[in-house]
């Protein structure tokens, strides 16, 4: 099969290589599309500090299911997502789970080799999570993205009524933002520097849409909703992490979304402390934020076609990355057809 092959740091490329081989409790299925995201940049970058190379990268994706054990009861041909990471299958945080809290979680295309930028993948079947009938493919690639914004609104425990900030624009915040009113956000700043990401936060109705570089976002936040229950920090800077500290009201939410790029980024000691924050990490997603994303996409009261840019054959992957690199205002999401050229 063709596969994105990823040696190390910038080192890869387009090869054929050997079908990945299933084992018994194996789903094999064929990838139909799937999603290029920051997290596999960084990695190709060499910048992801989980990073465990030489991998096939990509961990966002739907496909066709080509065979299933029979155990499953899944069927061959059904459209599915995958839950794309690992434990170790036998600590009460795998069997209930919540992977991310195993000592042994590992991301698939980040930690472990298998990642989607191939034709062909194989999966657990009790990681594998059947699509809608009706579901566009574009739409079940987008269910992983939509799931890491189920599981940070889980974790902020929203109630009615809610004033909540977004931090970042991209396609983690805009998610984000779109969860947090289903869930019952009365008030929702999204704060982003890029020009056409916030026209996109427009479109999905978003009024209050705050230009950090034209406009301090603190101030912005207090003249439009006083102060905030969430604050969704996406970008992980010292610099937001302070803005969340002063805008949180006492016993406020910080969670903390993005990736840790920045060595000892600290929370913000003072306003923690004055104002009793509670500071919650969110890592990715539990097992049972899957169904939830699917549900919450196939009634359309999470919309990603707006955030979708382009869709591109796997010859043209590297195109797809730079694109995402170089012009970020114009591509937010790129999707991927693994078993189509150019
Ligand atoms: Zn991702
Ligand atoms: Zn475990």
């Amino acid at each position: 099969m063709k596969a994105i092959v990823l040696n190390g740091p910038n080192d890869f490329s387009l090869q054929e290589i050997e079908d990945p081989v299933p084992t018994p409790e194996d789903v094999e299925i064929k990838v139909r599309m799937t999603g290029i995201c920051g997290t596999d940049i960084h990695l190709l970058r060499g910048k992801n500090p989980f990073a465990n190379y030489p991998l096939i990268p990509g961990h966002e994706y739907m496909g066709e299911i080509l065979s299933a054990p029979e155990k499953s009861e899944l069927n061959k041909g059904d459209r599915v997502t995958v839950f794309p990471a690992e434990g170790c299958g036998k600590c009460e945080a795998c069997k209930t789970g919540r992977l991310p809290h195993c000592p042994e979680f590992k991301f698939i295309g980040v930690r472990l080799p298998g990642g989607c930028f191939a034709e062909k993948v194989v999966a657990h079947h009790k990681r594998v999570f059947p699509l809608p009938k009706q579901m566009a493919d574009e739409v079940g690639a987008m269910v992983e993205p939509t799931a890491v914004a189920v599981h940070a609104n889980r974790r902020a425990d929203l109630g009615k009524e809610m004033k909540v900030l977004v931090i970042g624009g991209g396609t983690i915040g805009l998610l984000i933002a779109q969860v947090a009113r289903v869930y019952g956000a009365s008030k929702v700043i999204v704060s982003e520097p890029l020009d056409e990401r916030r026209a996109l936060a427009r479109q999905m109705d978003f009024e209050l849409i705050c230009n950090p570089q034209e406009e301090d976002l603190v101030t912005f936040a207090k003249r439009s909703i006083g102060m905030a229950d969430v604050v969704f920090d996406v970008v992980g800077t010292e610099k937001t992490l302070i803005e969340a500290g002063e805008i949180l009201r006492p016993n406020g939410h910080l969670m903390l979304i993005a990736l840790p790029h920045i060595e000892n980024l600290g929370i913000p000691y003072r306003p923690a402390f004055a104002k009793e924050l509670k500071a919650i990490g969110s890592r990715t997603y539990f097992m049972d934020d899957f169904p939830e994303a699917i549900q919450l996409l196939n009634t359309r009261q999470v919309d990603v076609k707006p955030l979708i840019s382009k869709i591109l054959p796997l010859d043209r992957f590297t195109e797809g990355v730079e694109l995402l690199e170089k012009e970020p205002e114009k591509y937010m999401k790129i999707l991927i057809i693994p078993t189509s050229s150019s």
